[in-house]
């Protein structure tokens, strides 16, 4: 007979899996002797045998009744009788935390006998009929499933009839006769009595929490968050002796921080309410007050409030998020968790926690995910906006957002997908407001605190929220909320900053993030941690600056076509297409030269001393030219045009007296209509020569430096020129050619043949020299099968993973993200994207023979990866795992980037 139970003082604080994280963590407080109710825990294995199959495992309720009468031996209460009565709470707890997802049951063990016995021991009639409303209510909601509404609407109208506002100005009497009203809500909505057994009542809410597993709630959000069974599977129960934080004035209950989330700071933080119970502060049912208030309420408790905060820090090792209740003066402590933060937050409490000693610097870096490292570089608003403030929250998480005001989770669900920027706005979110959270830019709410469920899930999310702003009454039913005399309609523009809990009407500019100087200080760590280099995509002089101030070491990757989209070269581009001749074609491109060489300049220059990669010419010509469709379009549009010319010159010829025309009219003469006409239809018929079936599978990359060679050597010309002109202005310049598209040694050597005598007459033309490395993308299958050939001349691979896990995988990028890709993805027939993750069964086998390869040719080849992929912590511990020397991805990225390869680095090291 296995073991299902065990109490606080004897469970394992590290196995969450077994005890769920609270009943772990309930433990581990109990043994580091923080003042923690008594208690004990039913395994998640218990959950996940009653779920398996029928009812609670054998022995279970045994195993309970063993630890109730340790309880009652602990606190000398009696479960179920007077004259001092002992309550449990009932409270789920998986491996991992998911706020508010599943169910927890307060005040249980009350019946018409206990309840007599409650108020006699404690003389508060008041007190006890408030226990006993809270509990028939959570026990029928959750264990009996009858909604809140029934209770709902005879506690609002009694509180009505009494003309009181406040749940705390209702008397005893009021909350009796609520107490009442609710056993009926019971008898009619469960068909049965409320159990007075409180065995009865125990077993049942046991069920319910093990059930609330597999609720929809549940379920959606182990979904949305990737929660796998393998990191949490089935929930624990903890049964946890009462106390009570709403028998007076001298009693409170609330939530901590041990630092503050939303910025890192090392100060107390937090939130209570005074006579009040748990679950009142994290639903926003009144506005608690700010933690350093009790400082003045109660100086002895905020005491041992601080010497609780120091405690868990220094056993956790980790910003904790903790609940705590004071009763008649005792301070308890209800549960820990490490407390989720912003980036911000996390990165301020990583540099600050190594300069306290309190983590190594490897544990600090190890500390941040990577990927969260994005959210700081979120927006913030324009501080030069004329907005007016409309409305005042609280600060509840950080970032600027713009949207349209939607009133409901569900229509925000729906207009979130059709594409619209929507800010969900509420009194209160709950749990079942989740589907609002993912499709919202920004959540606002009226009521509630920095702990309230809106800034907890939010800020988890990375999104910015507003909540607590009184000022806002937000009237669902009539789709409106109201800010004094002004209204905002839904789909009405608002703007939050979730930074400083402002609200303005209308949408404001935002501009981006700047580096804080604790991220500045962690990302130094990365790089003095990590093997691998990050470099940049980036295509302009502009992207090339933003890059370097993400930190870029290079550009691994800049695109040349996206040079030639640009107004002033696009026609000459298009001109060298045209071109019928040799002759006109290098007459177009002689144009292009310079152009070419003052971008590369401009790049060079900004990236200096560091490597730029520069792609020769990657995409089908036909690119550059407008569609057969737009171009037949503007045909027909010139020859309406040429008639309607041809049409005013006769009217105006056979006119006896002059029409005032306007100028631009009287200019235009036939000519320009025909020689616009010719030109279009030049274009057409290129277009229809260059038509191919399957273009990324065509005439591209080093197939149009091979057939026609004046590109490429325009190409190179500039990257040299540039690059000599660079050393001339003491700049210091590495230009890396890069060629792509490659199946074969003969078309690198070809392509190499051409730079090596453009350099030559370069060098004998000026009397310099210029350096430069020159080597090949590797994105074709046939380049990784040839790499120790490719190596011979290639001095450098750069892995384009896009295009090699396309070829990879046979379908292209576009058709599979738009086709099957997401029912694979739903089906489980691919575990990911393979463009956003890279493919390490197949594509990543690819890279590691092209590495091997390429290596056994080239000892000190430089090895690196210029796909998107290249920026995904997971695909850059691969990259460290086969010896790449550097991944480039988007400059944004960059940072990410440098973190995640310091981690792989760490990890790597772990595992050796
Ligand atoms: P959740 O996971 O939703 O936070 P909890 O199990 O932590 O659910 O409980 C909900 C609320 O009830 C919390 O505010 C908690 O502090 C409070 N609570 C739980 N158990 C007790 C107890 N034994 N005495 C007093 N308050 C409790
Ligand atoms: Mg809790
Ligand atoms: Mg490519």
């Amino acid at each position: 007979m296995s073991k299902h139970v065990y109490s606080f003082a004897e469970g394992d604080g590290q196995n969450k899996k077994l005890l769920g994280g609270k009943g772990a963590n309930l433990c581990e407080m109990t043994q580091i002797g923080i003042n923690v109710p008594p208690g004990f825990v039913i395994t998640t294995e218990a959950c996940l045998e009653y779920l398996d199959g029928d009812g609670l495992p054998d022995s279970l309720m045994d195993e309970v009744r063993e630890e109730i009468e340790q309880l009652e031996k602990a606190t000398g209460k009696t479960f179920g009788k007077g004259p001092d009565p002992l309550l449990v709470s009932v409270r789920s707890g998986s491996a991992l935390s998911m706020p508010g997802m599943m169910d927890t049951v307060l005040n249980l063990g009350l019946n018409e006998d206990t309840l007599a016995g409650l108020i006699e021991q404690t003389g508060d009639e008041r007190f006890a009929y408030d226990a006993y409303r809270r509990f028939i209510q959570l026990f029928g909601k959750v264990a009996l499933g009858i909604d809140d509404v029934y209770f709902d609407e005879h506690f609002d109208a009694v509180k009505q009839q009494a003309g009181v506002k406040a749940d705390v100005s209702l008397e005893a009497e009021h909350l009796k006769e609520i107490s009442e009203l609710f056993l009926d809500v019971v008898r009619q909505q469960a068909g049965r009595d409320f159990p007075s057994d409180v065995i009865e009542q125990l077993q049942l809410a046991v069920e319910a929490v093990f059930r609330s597993w597999m609720g929809k709630r549940a379920v959606d959000y182990r979904r949305e968050f990737n929660i796998t069974p393998d990191l949490a599977n089935g929930t624990a129960v903890n049964i946890c002796t009462m106390v009570f934080g709403n028998k007076g004035n001298d009693c409170a209950t609330g939530v901590g921080f041990t630092r503050n989330p939303g910025t890192g700071e090392n100060e107390m933080f937090g939130e209570y309410l005074t006579n009040a119970q748990g679950e009142d502060v994290v639903a926003g049912i009144r506005t608690p007050k700010p933690i350093v208030d009790l400082g003045d309420e109660m100086p002895e408790q905020y005491k041992q409030l601080v010497e609780l905060r120091n405690t868990l820090e220094t056993h956790y090792k980790e910003v904790q998020d903790y609940e705590f209740t004071i009763e008649k003066g005792t301070l308890y402590c209800l549960q820990t968790r490490n407390g989720k933060m912003n980036a911000a937050a996390t990165v301020k409490t990583s540099v600050e926690m190594f300069g306290e000693k309190l983590l190594t610097r490897n544990e600090a870096l190890l500390r941040v995910p990577p990927e969260l490292l994005e959210q700081l570089l979120h927006p913030t608003l324009d501080p030069n906006n004329d907005a007016r403030v409309v409305a005042q929250g609280l600060p509840a998480s950080p970032g600027a957002a713009s949207g349209k005001c939607v009133f409901d989770a569900d229509l925000a669900e729906k207009l979130g997908n059709a594409g619209e920027q929507i800010i969900l706005v509420r009194e209160e979110t709950r749990p079942e407001d989740i589907h609002g959270f993912f499709a919202a830019q920004g959540i606002l709410t009226s009521r509630g605190g920095k702990t309230s469920h809106a800034a907890v899930v939010a800020r988890g999310m990375g999104k910015p929220c507003v909540a607590g702003a009184e000022g806002i009454v937000v009237d669902v039913a009539a789709r409106l909320a109201r800010v004094g005399e002004r209204t905002i309609h839904e789909g009405d523009v608002i703007t939050l900053d979730g930074g400083t809990g402002e609200v303005y009407l209308g949408a404001i500019p935002t501009i981006p993030a700047h580096f804080s100087d604790e991220l500045a200080e962690l990302l130094g760590w990365a790089d003095e941690t990590a093997n691998l280099k990050v470099m940049a995509n980036a295509d302009t002089p502009d992207a090339a600056k933003r890059a370097s101030e993400y930190g870029a070491m290079g550009i691994g990757l800049c695109r040349t076509e996206r040079m030639f989209n640009a107004t002033d070269r696009l026609p000459i581009v298009i001109d060298m297409i045209l071109a019928n001749s040799e002759e006109d074609r290098k007459a177009a491109l002689d144009r292009l030269l310079p152009i070419q060489r003052d971008d590369f300049v401009k790049v060079f220059t900004v990236m200096a001393p560091n490597p730029v990669t520069v792609r020769l010419l990657d995409p089908p010509m036909h690119e550059f030219l407008p569609t057969e469709h737009d171009l037949l379009e503007q045909i027909e549009n010139l020859e309406v045009y040429r008639k309607i010319v041809r049409g005013r010159q006769a009217a105006i010829a056979t006119l006896d007296h002059a029409v005032d025309l306007p100028e631009a009219l009287q200019e235009l003469s036939g000519e320009h209509v025909n020689d616009a006409l010719a030109h279009k239809e030049r274009m057409l018929r290129k277009v229809r020569e260059l038509e191919e079936v399957n273009p990324m599978l065509g005439h591209r990359g080093v197939r149009i430096g091979i057939t026609y060679p004046e590109i490429y050597e325009m190409q190179i010309q500039a990257i040299l020129e540039a690059a000599m002109q660079c050393a001339e202005n003491g700049v210091d310049v590495r230009p890396e050619i890069m060629v792509p598209q490659v199946i074969t040694l003969q078309e690198i050597t070809h392509v190499r043949r051409a730079a090596d005598e453009i350099v030559a007459r370069l060098e004998e033309e000026s009397g310099k020299k210029v350096a430069f490395k020159f080597g090949t993308m590797i994105e074709t299958v046939r380049a990784c099968t040839r790499a120790w050939h490719l190596a011979g001349v290639a001095e450098f691979f750069s892995f384009g993973t896009n295009d090699l896990t396309q070829a990879t995988f046979s379908f292209s990028r576009e058709d599979a993200e738009n086709k099957f890709l997401p029912m694979y993805n739903e089906m489980g027939v691919l575990q990911d994207n393979p463009f956003e993750v890279l493919d390490l069964k197949g594509v990543g086998k690819l890279i590691k023979m092209a590495v091997q390869g390429g290596r056994e040719q080239r000892e000190d080849l430089k090895i690196g990866i210029c796909g998107e992929q290249g920026g995904h912590p997971d695909s850059i511990q691969f990259c460290h795992d086969v010896g790449l020397n550097y991944v480039s991805c988007s400059g944004p990225r960059v940072p990410v980037a440098r973190l995640a390869a310091a981690q792989a680095n760490l990890r790597s090291q772990v595992t050796n």
